[in-house]
Protein backbone atom coordinates (compact mmCIF):
# COMPACT_ATOMS: atom_id res chain seq x y z
CA UNK A 1 0.00 0.00 0.00
CA UNK A 2 1.03 3.58 -0.76
CA UNK A 3 1.96 5.75 1.42
CA UNK A 4 -0.85 8.29 0.46
CA UNK A 5 -3.41 5.71 0.53
CA UNK A 6 -1.46 4.50 4.28
CA UNK A 7 -2.71 8.57 5.52
CA UNK A 8 -5.78 8.95 3.33
CA UNK A 9 -7.72 6.02 3.89
CA UNK A 10 -7.61 5.34 7.44
CA UNK A 11 -8.21 9.26 8.48
CA UNK A 12 -11.68 8.92 6.05
CA UNK A 13 -12.21 5.88 7.48
CA UNK A 14 -12.39 7.03 10.83
CA UNK A 15 -14.53 9.77 10.31
CA UNK A 16 -17.06 7.33 8.55
CA UNK A 17 -16.99 5.58 11.46
CA UNK A 18 -17.68 8.44 14.02
CA UNK A 19 -20.20 9.42 11.83
CA UNK A 20 -21.93 6.23 11.48
CA UNK A 21 -22.21 5.62 15.66
CA UNK A 22 -23.80 9.13 16.10
CA UNK A 23 -26.35 8.56 13.55
CA UNK A 24 -27.14 5.09 15.11
CA UNK A 25 -27.02 6.45 18.75
CA UNK A 26 -29.05 9.38 17.48
CA UNK A 27 -31.59 7.15 15.27
CA UNK A 28 -31.68 4.60 18.27
CA UNK A 29 -32.46 7.15 21.35
CA UNK A 30 -34.92 8.38 18.84
CA UNK A 31 -36.77 5.21 18.18
CA UNK A 32 -36.87 4.25 21.88
CA UNK A 33 -37.58 7.80 22.71
CA UNK A 34 -40.47 7.58 20.21
CA UNK A 35 -42.11 3.73 20.99
CA UNK A 36 -41.62 4.41 24.24
CA UNK A 37 -44.17 7.40 24.56
CA UNK A 38 -46.70 5.72 22.14
CA UNK A 39 -46.77 2.76 23.93
CA UNK A 40 -47.88 4.49 26.79
CA UNK A 41 -50.09 6.89 25.03
CA UNK A 42 -51.61 3.65 23.30
CA UNK A 43 -51.58 2.18 27.07
CA UNK A 44 -53.83 4.93 28.34
CA UNK A 45 -55.65 5.14 25.22
CA UNK A 46 -56.87 1.63 26.30
CA UNK A 47 -57.28 2.03 30.09
CA UNK A 48 -59.76 5.10 29.48
CA UNK A 49 -61.84 3.00 26.78
CA UNK A 50 -62.09 0.06 29.10
CA UNK A 51 -63.16 1.97 32.10
CA UNK A 52 -65.08 4.57 30.08
CA UNK A 53 -68.46 3.29 31.60
CA UNK A 54 -66.95 3.26 35.62
CA UNK A 55 -68.27 6.57 36.56
CA UNK A 56 -71.55 5.48 35.12
CA UNK A 57 -71.88 2.66 36.71
CA UNK A 58 -71.45 3.76 40.18
CA UNK A 59 -74.28 6.08 39.66
CA UNK A 60 -76.51 3.10 38.48
CA UNK A 61 -75.70 1.30 41.40
CA UNK A 62 -75.45 3.90 44.06
CA UNK A 63 -77.94 6.25 43.52
CA UNK A 64 -80.69 3.38 43.00
CA UNK A 65 -79.80 1.94 46.51
CA UNK A 66 -81.69 2.41 50.04
CA UNK A 67 -78.98 4.56 51.06
CA UNK A 68 -78.15 7.77 48.60
CA UNK A 69 -74.48 8.88 48.86
CA UNK A 70 -76.39 12.68 48.68
CA UNK A 71 -78.70 13.37 51.32
CA UNK A 72 -80.42 16.64 51.80
CA UNK A 73 -77.45 18.15 49.75
CA UNK A 74 -74.80 17.25 51.66
CA UNK A 75 -72.44 13.88 51.03
CA UNK A 76 -73.17 10.87 53.13
CA UNK A 77 -69.10 10.37 53.36
CA UNK A 78 -69.40 7.38 55.37
CA UNK A 79 -71.13 5.65 52.18
CA UNK A 80 -69.72 7.47 50.18
CA UNK A 81 -66.21 6.98 51.36
CA UNK A 82 -66.88 3.12 51.51
CA UNK A 83 -67.55 3.07 48.01
CA UNK A 84 -64.56 4.70 47.17
CA UNK A 85 -62.63 2.60 49.62
CA UNK A 86 -63.74 -0.52 47.96
CA UNK A 87 -63.46 0.36 43.91
CA UNK A 88 -60.18 1.53 45.03
CA UNK A 89 -59.31 -1.80 46.64
CA UNK A 90 -60.42 -3.54 43.45
CA UNK A 91 -58.58 -1.02 41.31
CA UNK A 92 -55.34 0.44 42.79
CA UNK A 93 -54.75 2.32 39.71
CA UNK A 94 -58.02 5.34 40.31
CA UNK A 95 -59.02 8.42 42.92
CA UNK A 96 -63.04 8.37 42.57
CA UNK A 97 -64.00 12.47 43.35
CA UNK A 98 -67.64 14.02 43.66
CA UNK A 99 -67.74 17.22 41.75
CA UNK A 100 -71.05 19.39 41.88
CA UNK A 101 -72.38 20.90 38.17
CA UNK A 102 -69.63 23.95 38.71
CA UNK A 103 -66.58 21.16 38.78
CA UNK A 104 -66.09 21.60 42.51
CA UNK A 105 -64.75 19.16 44.25
CA UNK A 106 -67.55 18.11 46.96
CA UNK A 107 -65.55 14.96 48.65
CA UNK A 108 -62.94 12.35 47.64
CA UNK A 109 -61.12 9.88 50.09
CA UNK A 110 -57.89 10.60 48.55
CA UNK A 111 -57.52 14.20 49.61
CA UNK A 112 -57.60 13.03 52.60
CA UNK A 113 -54.42 11.56 52.65
CA UNK A 114 -52.21 13.77 50.12
CA UNK A 115 -49.17 15.92 50.50
CA UNK A 116 -49.63 18.03 47.81
CA UNK A 117 -52.34 20.54 48.10
CA UNK A 118 -54.96 19.67 45.77
CA UNK A 119 -57.27 21.50 43.48
CA UNK A 120 -60.51 22.60 44.82
CA UNK A 121 -62.15 22.57 41.06
CA UNK A 122 -61.85 20.77 37.73
CA UNK A 123 -62.37 21.93 34.47
CA UNK A 124 -65.54 20.89 33.12
CA UNK A 125 -64.60 21.10 29.54
CA UNK A 126 -62.80 17.81 28.92
CA UNK A 127 -65.65 16.21 31.26
CA UNK A 128 -67.91 17.38 28.29
CA UNK A 129 -66.42 16.05 25.64
CA UNK A 130 -65.54 12.88 27.23
CA UNK A 131 -69.98 12.54 27.88
CA UNK A 132 -70.52 14.12 24.51
CA UNK A 133 -68.69 11.32 22.83
CA UNK A 134 -69.25 8.52 25.42
CA UNK A 135 -65.98 7.74 26.13
CA UNK A 136 -64.91 6.85 22.82
CA UNK A 137 -62.75 9.67 22.43
CA UNK A 138 -59.26 10.02 23.94
CA UNK A 139 -59.38 12.96 26.36
CA UNK A 140 -57.86 13.97 29.46
CA UNK A 141 -58.81 16.00 32.44
CA UNK A 142 -57.79 17.94 35.00
CA UNK A 143 -56.01 15.89 37.92
CA UNK A 144 -57.07 17.60 41.47
CA UNK A 145 -53.95 15.72 43.20
CA UNK A 146 -51.31 17.33 41.05
CA UNK A 147 -52.46 20.70 40.01
CA UNK A 148 -51.58 21.43 36.32
CA UNK A 149 -51.22 18.08 35.07
CA UNK A 150 -53.81 15.90 33.37
CA UNK A 151 -55.14 12.05 33.01
CA UNK A 152 -57.31 9.50 31.78
CA UNK A 153 -60.43 9.97 33.32
CA UNK A 154 -63.92 8.57 33.36
CA UNK A 155 -66.99 10.39 34.15
CA UNK A 156 -71.08 10.56 34.68
CA UNK A 157 -73.46 13.14 35.71
CA UNK A 158 -76.02 12.53 38.38
CA UNK A 159 -79.21 14.64 39.23
CA UNK A 160 -80.20 13.89 43.21
CA UNK A 161 -82.81 15.77 44.48
CA UNK A 162 -82.60 18.93 42.38
CA UNK A 163 -78.65 18.21 43.03
CA UNK A 164 -76.76 17.81 39.98
CA UNK A 165 -73.23 16.88 39.98
CA UNK A 166 -70.60 14.54 38.19
CA UNK A 167 -68.62 11.36 39.46
CA UNK A 168 -65.09 12.19 38.26
CA UNK A 169 -62.86 8.95 38.02
CA UNK A 170 -58.97 9.11 37.60
CA UNK A 171 -58.15 6.23 35.78
CA UNK A 172 -54.74 6.65 35.96
CA UNK A 173 -54.08 7.75 39.42
CA UNK A 174 -50.78 7.74 41.32
CA UNK A 175 -50.74 3.76 41.70
CA UNK A 176 -50.91 3.79 38.24
CA UNK A 177 -48.54 6.26 37.07
CA UNK A 178 -45.94 4.69 40.02
CA UNK A 179 -46.61 1.08 38.34
CA UNK A 180 -46.22 2.57 35.14
CA UNK A 181 -43.59 4.63 35.00
CA UNK A 182 -41.51 1.70 37.16
CA UNK A 183 -42.69 -0.77 33.87
CA UNK A 184 -42.05 1.89 31.18
CA UNK A 185 -38.04 2.05 32.80
CA UNK A 186 -38.12 -1.59 32.81
CA UNK A 187 -38.96 -1.50 29.50
CA UNK A 188 -36.75 1.72 28.25
CA UNK A 189 -34.04 -0.37 29.53
CA UNK A 190 -34.52 -3.79 28.14
CA UNK A 191 -35.70 -2.18 24.70
CA UNK A 192 -32.65 0.27 24.75
CA UNK A 193 -30.31 -2.67 25.01
CA UNK A 194 -31.65 -4.89 22.70
CA UNK A 195 -32.47 -2.39 20.36
CA UNK A 196 -28.40 -0.48 20.84
CA UNK A 197 -27.18 -4.34 20.47
CA UNK A 198 -28.99 -5.27 17.34
CA UNK A 199 -28.61 -2.04 15.66
CA UNK A 200 -25.15 -1.65 16.25
CA UNK A 201 -24.53 -5.58 15.28
CA UNK A 202 -26.21 -4.59 12.17
CA UNK A 203 -24.88 -1.25 11.62
CA UNK A 204 -21.37 -2.79 11.99
CA UNK A 205 -22.27 -4.79 9.11
CA UNK A 206 -22.97 -2.06 7.12
CA UNK A 207 -20.93 0.26 8.26
CA UNK A 208 -18.32 -2.25 7.27
CA UNK A 209 -19.49 -2.57 3.74
CA UNK A 210 -20.90 1.14 2.86
CA UNK A 211 -17.55 2.06 3.86
CA UNK A 212 -15.80 -0.18 1.80
CA UNK A 213 -18.22 0.23 -0.98
CA UNK A 214 -17.38 4.28 -0.68
CA UNK A 215 -13.33 4.21 -0.64
CA UNK A 216 -13.21 1.54 -3.26
CA UNK A 217 -13.32 4.66 -6.22
CA UNK A 218 -10.69 6.81 -3.74
CA UNK A 219 -8.66 3.66 -3.55
CA UNK A 220 -8.47 3.21 -7.18
CA UNK A 221 -7.86 6.62 -7.79
CA UNK A 222 -4.75 6.32 -5.09
CA UNK A 223 -3.63 3.40 -7.35
CA UNK A 224 -3.41 5.39 -10.58
CA UNK A 225 -1.71 8.51 -9.03
CA UNK A 226 0.56 6.24 -7.81
CA UNK A 227 1.66 4.44 -10.78
CA UNK A 228 1.66 8.02 -12.45
CA UNK A 229 4.18 9.15 -9.67
CA UNK A 230 5.77 6.15 -10.52
CA UNK A 231 6.84 7.01 -14.22
CA UNK A 232 3.50 5.25 -15.85
CA UNK A 233 2.60 8.69 -17.80
CA UNK A 234 -0.35 6.50 -19.37
CA UNK A 235 -2.07 5.99 -16.37
CA UNK A 236 -5.29 7.85 -15.99
CA UNK A 237 -8.42 7.43 -13.88
CA UNK A 238 -10.88 5.68 -16.15
CA UNK A 239 -14.64 6.95 -16.43
CA UNK A 240 -13.89 9.54 -14.68
CA UNK A 241 -17.32 11.22 -14.55
CA UNK A 242 -18.54 7.63 -12.91
CA UNK A 243 -16.44 8.44 -9.85
CA UNK A 244 -17.52 9.43 -6.97
CA UNK A 245 -14.51 12.41 -6.68
CA UNK A 246 -15.92 13.45 -10.10
CA UNK A 247 -14.13 16.95 -10.31
CA UNK A 248 -10.88 15.46 -8.53
CA UNK A 249 -10.75 12.26 -10.95
CA UNK A 250 -11.02 14.90 -13.65
CA UNK A 251 -8.39 17.39 -12.46
CA UNK A 252 -5.93 14.52 -11.87
CA UNK A 253 -6.86 13.25 -15.35
CA UNK A 254 -6.36 17.00 -17.27
CA UNK A 255 -3.06 17.42 -15.17
CA UNK A 256 -1.70 14.30 -16.05
CA UNK A 257 -2.22 15.24 -19.81
CA UNK A 258 -0.96 18.99 -18.95
CA UNK A 259 2.63 17.24 -17.67
CA UNK A 260 2.57 15.04 -20.54
CA UNK A 261 1.90 17.71 -22.69
CA UNK A 262 4.73 20.32 -21.22
CA UNK A 263 7.16 17.73 -20.92
CA UNK A 264 6.54 17.06 -25.02
CA UNK A 265 7.00 20.37 -25.04
CA UNK A 266 10.34 20.29 -23.62
CA UNK A 267 11.61 17.64 -24.84
CA UNK A 268 10.50 19.22 -28.39
CA UNK A 269 12.48 22.64 -27.27
CA UNK A 270 15.22 20.57 -26.33
CA UNK A 271 15.59 18.97 -29.37
CA UNK A 272 15.00 22.05 -30.94
CA UNK A 273 17.65 23.50 -29.45
CA UNK A 274 20.28 20.99 -30.12
CA UNK A 275 19.04 21.31 -33.68
CA UNK A 276 19.93 25.16 -33.42
CA UNK A 277 23.10 24.36 -32.00
CA UNK A 278 24.56 21.94 -34.29
CA UNK A 279 23.06 24.60 -37.43
CA UNK A 280 24.92 27.71 -35.28
CA UNK A 281 28.13 25.82 -35.49
CA UNK A 282 27.85 24.53 -39.13
CA UNK A 283 26.76 27.78 -39.76
CA UNK A 284 29.45 29.54 -38.11
CA UNK A 285 32.42 27.22 -39.64
CA UNK A 286 31.97 27.71 -43.18
CA UNK A 287 32.60 31.49 -43.92
CA UNK A 288 35.31 30.74 -40.73
CA UNK A 289 36.91 27.99 -42.98
CA UNK A 290 36.27 30.23 -45.89
CA UNK A 291 37.93 33.00 -43.65
CA UNK A 292 41.25 31.40 -43.12
CA UNK A 293 41.94 29.78 -46.16
CA UNK A 294 41.90 33.06 -48.01
CA UNK A 295 43.55 34.78 -44.62
CA UNK A 296 46.78 31.95 -44.97
CA UNK A 297 46.79 32.36 -49.06
CA UNK A 298 47.23 35.88 -48.29
CA UNK A 299 49.67 35.40 -45.92
CA UNK A 300 51.76 32.60 -47.74
CA UNK A 301 51.34 34.00 -51.09
CA UNK A 302 51.37 37.67 -50.74
CA UNK A 303 54.63 38.46 -52.94
CA UNK A 304 53.42 36.31 -55.82
CA UNK A 305 49.74 37.09 -56.10
CA UNK A 306 48.61 39.89 -58.07
CA UNK A 307 46.93 43.49 -56.73
CA UNK A 308 43.84 42.54 -58.34
CA UNK A 309 43.86 38.62 -56.54
CA UNK A 310 44.79 40.51 -53.13
CA UNK A 311 41.59 42.70 -53.49
CA UNK A 312 39.72 39.88 -54.26
CA UNK A 313 40.50 37.69 -51.54
CA UNK A 314 40.09 40.89 -49.62
CA UNK A 315 36.66 41.86 -50.75
CA UNK A 316 35.45 37.61 -49.91
CA UNK A 317 37.09 37.90 -46.76
CA UNK A 318 35.23 40.96 -45.63
CA UNK A 319 32.16 39.42 -47.39
CA UNK A 320 32.23 36.63 -44.80
CA UNK A 321 32.66 38.46 -42.07
CA UNK A 322 30.10 40.60 -42.93
CA UNK A 323 27.99 37.06 -43.34
CA UNK A 324 29.59 36.27 -39.65
CA UNK A 325 28.74 39.17 -37.54
CA UNK A 326 25.19 39.27 -39.38
CA UNK A 327 24.57 35.65 -38.36
CA UNK A 328 25.90 36.37 -34.60
CA UNK A 329 23.49 39.25 -34.76
CA UNK A 330 20.71 37.57 -35.37
CA UNK A 331 21.63 34.95 -32.84
CA UNK A 332 22.27 37.28 -30.59
CA UNK A 333 18.87 39.37 -31.22
CA UNK A 334 16.75 35.47 -31.43
CA UNK A 335 17.97 33.76 -28.26
CA UNK A 336 17.49 37.26 -25.86
CA UNK A 337 14.23 37.45 -27.70
CA UNK A 338 13.85 33.72 -27.11
CA UNK A 339 14.98 34.03 -23.44
CA UNK A 340 11.97 36.67 -23.13
CA UNK A 341 14.92 39.02 -22.06
CA UNK A 342 13.41 41.78 -24.21
CA UNK A 343 10.55 44.35 -22.59
CA UNK A 344 9.07 46.22 -25.55
CA UNK A 345 9.49 49.95 -24.85
CA UNK A 346 5.82 51.31 -26.79
CA UNK A 347 5.93 54.67 -27.49
CA UNK A 348 3.79 56.80 -30.50
CA UNK A 349 6.42 56.73 -33.36
CA UNK A 350 5.67 57.75 -37.22
CA UNK A 351 5.65 54.67 -38.79
CA UNK A 352 5.96 57.02 -42.65
CA UNK A 353 8.87 58.03 -41.29
CA UNK A 354 10.33 54.93 -40.19
CA UNK A 355 9.30 53.40 -43.84
CA UNK A 356 10.83 56.05 -45.43
CA UNK A 357 14.21 55.96 -44.00
CA UNK A 358 14.09 51.81 -44.40
CA UNK A 359 13.29 52.22 -48.18
CA UNK A 360 16.23 55.07 -48.19
CA UNK A 361 18.79 52.27 -46.42
CA UNK A 362 17.17 49.13 -49.00
CA UNK A 363 17.32 51.56 -52.19
CA UNK A 364 21.11 50.40 -52.82
CA UNK A 365 20.51 47.63 -52.68
CA UNK A 366 17.26 46.68 -54.44
CA UNK A 367 18.78 48.81 -57.24
CA UNK A 368 22.00 46.54 -57.34
CA UNK A 369 19.32 43.71 -57.55
CA UNK A 370 17.15 45.75 -60.49
CA UNK A 371 14.31 45.45 -58.32
CA UNK A 372 11.74 48.61 -57.63
CA UNK A 373 11.32 49.42 -54.18
CA UNK A 374 8.13 51.78 -53.25
CA UNK A 375 6.32 53.09 -50.50
CA UNK A 376 3.02 53.04 -51.07
CA UNK A 377 1.12 54.97 -48.39
CA UNK A 378 -1.83 56.91 -48.76
CA UNK A 379 -2.59 58.81 -45.80
CA UNK A 380 0.21 61.39 -44.61
CA UNK A 381 1.32 60.27 -41.47
CA UNK A 382 0.48 57.20 -39.72
CA UNK A 383 1.29 57.06 -36.25
CA UNK A 384 1.29 53.54 -34.43
CA UNK A 385 2.23 53.10 -30.61
CA UNK A 386 4.75 50.39 -30.61
CA UNK A 387 8.38 49.93 -29.80
CA UNK A 388 10.35 51.54 -33.14
CA UNK A 389 13.29 49.60 -32.58
CA UNK A 390 11.70 45.98 -32.49
CA UNK A 391 9.19 46.93 -35.40
CA UNK A 392 12.13 48.79 -37.07
CA UNK A 393 14.21 45.11 -36.95
CA UNK A 394 10.64 43.22 -38.19
CA UNK A 395 10.48 45.63 -41.26
CA UNK A 396 14.45 45.74 -41.91
CA UNK A 397 14.09 41.59 -41.87
CA UNK A 398 10.78 41.61 -43.98
CA UNK A 399 12.06 44.12 -46.58
CA UNK A 400 15.40 42.27 -46.61
CA UNK A 401 13.79 38.60 -47.32
CA UNK A 402 11.69 40.45 -50.58
CA UNK A 403 14.81 41.74 -51.69
CA UNK A 404 16.51 38.45 -51.46
CA UNK A 405 13.73 36.32 -52.75
CA UNK A 406 12.89 38.42 -55.83
CA UNK A 407 14.19 38.49 -59.13
CA UNK A 408 15.32 41.38 -60.81
CA UNK A 409 13.29 43.36 -62.51
CA UNK A 410 10.64 42.44 -60.03
CA UNK A 411 9.02 44.53 -57.16
CA UNK A 412 8.76 45.32 -53.90
CA UNK A 413 5.95 47.42 -52.16
CA UNK A 414 6.15 48.51 -48.58
CA UNK A 415 2.17 49.84 -48.13
CA UNK A 416 0.89 51.55 -44.87
CA UNK A 417 -2.75 52.20 -44.21
CA UNK A 418 -5.29 52.65 -41.92
CA UNK A 419 -7.92 50.04 -40.96
CA UNK A 420 -10.00 51.05 -37.92
CA UNK A 421 -7.56 51.69 -34.99
CA UNK A 422 -4.97 49.89 -36.28
CA UNK A 423 -2.36 50.70 -39.43
CA UNK A 424 -1.61 47.79 -41.71
CA UNK A 425 2.01 46.96 -43.17
CA UNK A 426 1.84 44.96 -45.34
CA UNK A 427 5.45 44.03 -47.62
CA UNK A 428 4.76 42.76 -51.04
CA UNK A 429 7.09 41.05 -53.21
CA UNK A 430 6.74 39.65 -56.97
CA UNK A 431 9.12 36.62 -56.21
CA UNK A 432 9.89 33.54 -55.83
CA UNK A 433 6.59 32.58 -53.48
CA UNK A 434 6.26 30.06 -51.00
CA UNK A 435 4.55 26.16 -51.17
CA UNK A 436 1.30 26.53 -49.51
CA UNK A 437 2.18 23.59 -47.63
CA UNK A 438 5.43 24.83 -46.46
CA UNK A 439 3.79 28.60 -45.35
CA UNK A 440 2.74 27.55 -41.80
CA UNK A 441 6.28 26.78 -41.07
CA UNK A 442 8.16 29.60 -42.37
CA UNK A 443 8.43 31.44 -38.87
CA UNK A 444 9.93 28.43 -37.07
CA UNK A 445 13.70 28.70 -36.42
CA UNK A 446 15.68 27.79 -39.15
CA UNK A 447 12.99 27.00 -41.59
CA UNK A 448 13.97 27.13 -44.79
CA UNK A 449 12.06 26.68 -47.53
CA UNK A 450 14.53 25.57 -50.17
CA UNK A 451 17.34 24.43 -48.63
CA UNK A 452 19.59 25.99 -51.42
CA UNK A 453 18.52 29.26 -49.72
CA UNK A 454 20.71 28.51 -46.80
CA UNK A 455 23.25 30.21 -49.08
CA UNK A 456 21.45 33.33 -48.51
CA UNK A 457 20.28 33.41 -45.33
CA UNK A 458 20.27 31.68 -41.62
CA UNK A 459 16.09 31.07 -41.51
CA UNK A 460 16.19 33.23 -38.13
CA UNK A 461 14.97 35.97 -39.91
CA UNK A 462 11.06 35.54 -39.54
CA UNK A 463 11.48 33.48 -36.31
CA UNK A 464 12.90 37.00 -34.76
CA UNK A 465 9.55 38.26 -36.84
CA UNK A 466 7.10 36.36 -35.06
CA UNK A 467 8.50 36.89 -31.45
CA UNK A 468 8.84 40.71 -31.81
CA UNK A 469 4.79 40.52 -32.83
CA UNK A 470 4.06 38.20 -30.08
CA UNK A 471 5.78 40.94 -27.77
CA UNK A 472 3.07 43.82 -29.72
CA UNK A 473 0.11 40.79 -29.43
CA UNK A 474 -0.20 41.02 -32.47
CA UNK A 475 0.15 38.11 -35.63
CA UNK A 476 1.52 38.00 -39.01
CA UNK A 477 -0.10 36.45 -42.09
CA UNK A 478 1.77 35.48 -45.18
CA UNK A 479 -0.25 34.95 -48.59
CA UNK A 480 2.34 33.65 -51.28
CA UNK A 481 1.77 32.11 -54.58
CA UNK A 482 5.12 29.96 -55.74
CA UNK A 483 5.98 31.87 -58.49
CA UNK A 484 4.15 34.78 -57.84
CA UNK A 485 4.88 36.42 -54.89
CA UNK A 486 4.48 37.06 -51.20
CA UNK A 487 2.56 39.66 -48.93
CA UNK A 488 3.55 39.85 -45.21
CA UNK A 489 0.52 41.52 -43.62
CA UNK A 490 0.68 42.71 -39.96
CA UNK A 491 -1.12 45.33 -37.79
CA UNK A 492 -0.06 47.78 -35.03
CA UNK A 493 -2.22 49.96 -32.71
CA UNK A 494 -2.87 53.56 -34.57
CA UNK A 495 -2.14 56.57 -32.36
CA UNK A 496 -4.57 59.43 -32.64
CA UNK A 497 -3.29 62.61 -31.52
P1 LIG B 1 16.30 33.18 -44.13
O1 LIG B 1 17.38 33.82 -43.35
O2 LIG B 1 16.65 31.85 -44.66
O3 LIG B 1 15.70 34.07 -45.13
P2 LIG B 1 13.87 33.57 -42.74
O4 LIG B 1 13.44 33.14 -41.39
O5 LIG B 1 13.94 35.01 -42.97
O6 LIG B 1 15.22 32.86 -43.03
O7 LIG B 1 12.88 32.91 -43.76
C1 LIG B 1 12.56 31.57 -43.69
C2 LIG B 1 12.25 31.00 -45.05
O8 LIG B 1 11.01 31.52 -45.54
C3 LIG B 1 13.26 31.40 -46.08
O9 LIG B 1 14.33 30.50 -46.11
C4 LIG B 1 12.44 31.31 -47.35
O10 LIG B 1 12.38 30.00 -47.81
C5 LIG B 1 11.05 31.72 -46.91
N1 LIG B 1 10.78 33.14 -47.20
C6 LIG B 1 10.80 34.17 -46.35
N2 LIG B 1 10.45 35.34 -46.94
C7 LIG B 1 10.18 35.03 -48.22
C8 LIG B 1 9.78 35.80 -49.36
N3 LIG B 1 9.55 37.13 -49.29
N4 LIG B 1 9.60 35.16 -50.53
C9 LIG B 1 9.80 33.83 -50.62
N5 LIG B 1 10.20 33.05 -49.58
C10 LIG B 1 10.39 33.62 -48.40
Amino acid sequence: MSKTEKTLTPRLVKKLWVAFILIIILMGASYIFITGYLTNKHNQAITQRVNAKVAEHVIQEKFQSASPFLQDGSVNKELFGDLMHDMMAVNRGIEVYLLNKTGDIQYSVVLEHNENEPTKTVSLAPIQTFLKTNGTEFVIGDDPLNPGEQKIFSAAPFSVDGQEGFIYIILAGKEFELISNNLLGQYFTKLGIGATLLTMFFAAIIGLLSIWFLTKNLRLITRTVRKFQEGDLEARIENPERSDIEVFAHSFNDMADTIVSNMDKMKSVDTLRRELIANVSHDLRTPLAILKGYVETLQIKRDSLTEKEKDEYLQITHDNIDKLSNLINQLFDYSKLEAEQVTPIKEPFSITELSHDLIAKFKVLAKQKQIDLQLDNPEENCMVFADVSLVERALQNLIENAIKYTQPNGKVTLSLHKKGKNIEIDITDTGTGIPTNEQPFIFDRYKQVDKSAKKQGYGLGLAIVKRIMDLHDTTITVLSKPKEGSSFIFNLPAYQI
